[in-house]
C-alpha cells in the first residue's frame, strides 16, 4: 500500500512563488510515489475572513488552477475543498478535547500571525476568536481524516505538524489505538520565501508577493522595487543578508543549482561588482524567472478558460476524499465508544 500525502492552501488569493518553492514542487515530485490529497482550506480561511466569504469563494478557484497549472495531475491527485468533508468537522470536536487553551496560544505560527493582525489592523488579544486560536487543531483533522502520512509544507507550518503529532499520540494512547501514521513534515529548499519587502515571509495576505499568474511585466517591476541593502555585493548569508539571499535563493530554484553556486554563476556573469549594483541581476532574476513561469502561466489560461474543468475535478476529489474519511471514521468512532 502506497503512504499518504495530504497538504494544501488556503483560499485567500492566488498562489505566489513562496508557494511554488515551499510546497507546490514537492507534491509534483510526489504525485507519482505517494496516495496524493490536495484541500483547498477554506474552513480555515473563514477563521480570519469569515467576514469576507465572496474572496474566500472566489479564491477557491484561484487556488486550484494554480495546482494544476504547475502540473499536478488530478489523475493522481484528489483535489477537494475542506467544507465540503463534514468528517474534517467531526473530528476537530473530538480532537479539541486533546488539546490545551494554553498550549494553542504558545504556537509561535498562531502567536506570529496574531501579533501580524494587531499590527495590520490595530486588533487587541481579545479579538482572537475560538475558531482561529483553534485551526492547528482543525489541521490535525485535515492531515489525518485520510491517515496523512507526508505533509510537504513550508517551515511556519512546522509547529502544526508537530502539534498534529502530539494529538495523534495522545489519541492513541488514550482511546487504546494505533490508527493514524505519525505525520511527517516535507520541507523543500524554499520552505522560506521572503517577501519582496523583506519581510519574514512571501504572503498573500501581506502584499509583498510574486504571483504564478502575474504578467512578465509585472514580475519585472516588482522585482526592480524587491527590498535590498546598500552593500551592493550580492551574497548568499541568509542570516545577515536576508533580502539579497532570498533572491539568490530564488535564482538558485528555478536554474536548479545550490545557492553557493548560484553566487559563482553571478560572479562569472560579472553581476557581482559595486559598480554593475543590484539592477542587472535582479532584472537577469526577473526574466529568469518569467522563463520558468511561462508554462504555468499558459497552462494556467487553458484551464481558467473552461470552468467546468475545475468544478469536476473538485467533485470527483470530494467523492474519493469522502471514501477515505469514512474509512478512518469507522476506526475513530469505535476506539471512542461512540459506534452505537
Ligand atoms: P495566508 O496569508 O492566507 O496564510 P499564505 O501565503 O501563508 O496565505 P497558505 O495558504 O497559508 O499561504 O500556505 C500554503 C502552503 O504554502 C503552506 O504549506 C505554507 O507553508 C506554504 N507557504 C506559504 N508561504 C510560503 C513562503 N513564503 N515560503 C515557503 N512556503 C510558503
Ligand atoms: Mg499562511
Amino acid at each position: 500500500m502506497r503512504k499518504i500525502l495530504l497538504t494544501g492552501d488556503r483560499p485567500t488569493g492566488p498562489l505566489h512563488i513562496g508557494h511554488l518553492f515551499g510546497s507546490l514542487l514537492s507534491r509534483r515530485e510526489l504525485q507519482d510515489q505517494y496516495e496524493s490529497y490536495i484541500m483547498i482550506a477554506d474552513v480555515q480561511a473563514l477563521t480570519d475572513n469569515f467576514e469576507n466569504p465572496q474572496k474566500v469563494h472566489e479564491s477557491v478557484y484561484e487556488v486550484a488552477a494554480d495546482n494544476l497549472a504547475i502540473g499536478l495531475d488530478p489523475e493522481k491527485v484528489s483535489f477537494f475543498i475542506q467544507s465540503q468533508i463534514p468528517q474534517i468537522a467531526e473530528l476537530t470536536v473530538f480532537y479539541s478535547n486533546l488539546v490545551t487553551v494554553n498550549t494553542l496560544r504558545r504556537n509561535p505560527t498562531v502567536k506570529a500571525e496574531i501579533a501580524q493582525k494587531q499590527k495590520l489592523f490595530g486588533q487587541d488579544g481579545e479579538s482572537v476568536t475560538y475558531g482561529f486560536l483553534g485551526y492547528p487543531v482543525s489541521q490535525a483533522a485535515d492531515i489525518t481524516f485520510v491517515r496523512g502520512e507526508i505533509v510537504p509544507v513550508g517551515e511556519e507550518q512546522l509547529p502544526m505538524i508537530e502539534q498534529t503529532r502530539e494529538i495523534v499520540e495522545k489519541f492513541h494512547r488514550i482511546y487504546n489505538c494505533n490508527i493514524f501514521p505519525i505525520p511527517q513534515a516535507k520541507l523543500s529548499p524554499g520552505s522560506r520565501i521572503l517577501g519582496l519587502d523583506g519581510k519574514t515571509k512571501m504572503s498573500k495576505s501581506l502584499n509583498n508577493t510574486i504571483f504564478l499568474k502575474d504578467t512578465p511585466e509585472d514580475t519585472v517591476e516588482k522585482l526592480k522595487t524587491a527590498k535590498t541593502d546598500s552593500e551592493r555585493r550580492i551574497d548568499y548569508d541568509p542570516e545577515n543578508r536576508p533580502e539579497i539571499s532570498n533572491l539568490v535563493l530564488i535564482y538558485s530554484i528555478i536554474n536548479n543549482i545550490k545557492p553557493a553556486e548560484a553566487i559563482t554563476d553571478l560572479e562569472n556573469q560579472g553581476y557581482n561588482s559595486p559598480a554593475k549594483g543590484y539592477g542587472h541581476f535582479k532584472a537577469q532574476l526577473a526574466d529568469n524567472l518569467n522563463g520558468y513561469l511561462k508554462p504555468i502561466r499558459e497552462r494556467r489560461k487553458e484551464i481558467t478558460a473552461d470552468p467546468s474543468y475545475i468544478k469536476n475535478i473538485l467533485e470527483t476529489g470530494r467523492d474519493q476524499a469522502i471514501a477515505k474519511a469514512e474509512e478512518t471514521m469507522a476506526l475513530v468512532r469505535s476506539a471512542m465508544q461512540i459506534n452505537y
